[in-house]
């Protein structure tokens, strides 16, 4: 399902920018709208590629940073995924994008994890779950 997918995507990266390859530059909305305009490309790849490939300000969220941020209440109750990445993506500070992802999906995967390690953590103090759940 996925070979499909992704010739058409080259071919249609071809036919705007002349090449296999998306751009070295680009302009990042102009960027993130053609990118999620592929077939089988979804806004967390296509945040992704666009902070890790082209340091954009975007804020992919994963399985892992969505459990978190709704434990945390960065993320609300019935927020959904594409949601919270619109709005994480303006409101997480210029040049924290990065760090903050990769930091959050290696606290999703070793403390806040499906079954989370409260006792171990530090953000305790500041998580709506714990508060909930230690009462
Ligand atoms: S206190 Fe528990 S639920 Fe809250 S962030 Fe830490 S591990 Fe996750």
């Amino acid at each position: 399902m996925k070979a499909p997918r992704i010739q058409e995507a080259l071919f249609r990266i071809k036919g705007k920018f002349g090449s296999f390859s998306l751009p070295d530059e680009g302009e990042k909305e102009a960027l993130l709208n053609f990118l999620l305009s592929l077939p089988g490309v979804g806004p967390k790849t296509t945040r992704c590629v666009l902070l890790f490939s082209y340091g954009f300000p975007f804020f992919p969220v994963d399985t892992h940073i969505f459990r978190v941020g709704k434990r945390l209440g960065f993320i609300g109750k019935k927020e959904s995924p594409e949601k919270a990445m619109e709005k994480l993506d303006r409101l997480v500070p210029e040049g924290l994008h990065l760090q903050l992802h990769l930091l959050l999906i290696k606290h999703g995967r070793t403390i806040c994890r499906p079954k989370p390690l409260c006792e171990t953590c530090f953000l305790q103090d500041l998580c709506s779950f714990f508060k909930d759940t230690s009462i």
